[in-house]
């Protein structure tokens, strides 16, 4: 008999449009798991494996880390039995080459949507730089869009509230210039292969979530 195929959400678009904090909206939702490559490449720092060794002076530069160490970071993580009804992919694939791996490893059974989220440029560095992310749960804030009820303590899991090393501005900068040559290149692969849809990220973080939902529903 067949299965019902997996749905995988991909968020793709640039640093501090938003896709951490919709994609934990959308995983409580729809009960998918939020795979963020960011949040399991900085749980492997704090934990000082071998690649939180490799990747830690990559990414306080800004610079992408290897296709290589990426997707089998990645293929691990999606084979895991929570993952067997979907997931939500948040920050990967972020090269061509990501994603044409996982295309070609996903394409039993699997139902792929990728929302692209657009946002002007000086919006997407205001919000980078005041960003306040949880050690605990990694729920995002906003120094002044989105403040926690109390100063520095997360409003969900009481967590401590930390500014990312890379949303300093200048690795902001970087950051960016290495999403649009790296990164932005797949939303003509994705509008090729049309399973591409845009969300304007102008909106309120609410506006946002109905429109994500009403497009996957
Ligand atoms: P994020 O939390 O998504 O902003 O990711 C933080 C940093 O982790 C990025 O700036 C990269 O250095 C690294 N990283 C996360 N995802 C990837 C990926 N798919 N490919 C390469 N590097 C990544």
């Amino acid at each position: 008999m067949n299965k019902d195929p997996k749905l995988v959400i991909i968020l793709l678009g640039p640093p501090g449009v938003g896709k951490g904090t919709q994609a934990m909206k959308i995983s409580k939702e729809l009960k998918l798991p939020h795979i963020s490559t960011g949040d399991i490449l900085r749980a492997n720092i704090k934990e000082n494996t071998e690649l939180g060794k490799k990747a830690k002076s990559i990414i306080e530069a800004g610079n992408l880390v290897s296709d290589d160490l990426i997707n089998d970071m990645v293929f691990d993580r999606v084979k895991k039995q929570d993952c067997e009804k979907g997931y939500i992919l948040d920050g990967y694939p972020r090269t061509t080459a990501q994603a044409n791996t996982f295309l070609e490893e996903a394409k039993v059974n699997t139902k792929i949507l990728v929302i692209n989220f657009f946002a002007e440029n000086e919006t997407v560095v205001s919000r980078i730089c005041g960003r306040l992310v949880c050690k605990g749960c990694s729920a995002v804030f906003h120094q002044e869009f989105n403040p926690p009820k109390a100063d520095g303590v997360c409003d969900h899991c009481g967590g401590t509230l930390y500014q990312r090393p890379d949303d300093q501005k200048e690795t902001v900068m970087n950051r960016l210039e290495v999403y649009k040559k790296n990164t932005q290149p797949l939303i003509e692969l994705f509008t090729q292969k049309n399973l591409l849809k845009t969300i304007n990220c102008e909106q309120s973080p609410q506006e946002v979530f109905n429109e994500t939902l009403a497009l996957i529903r």
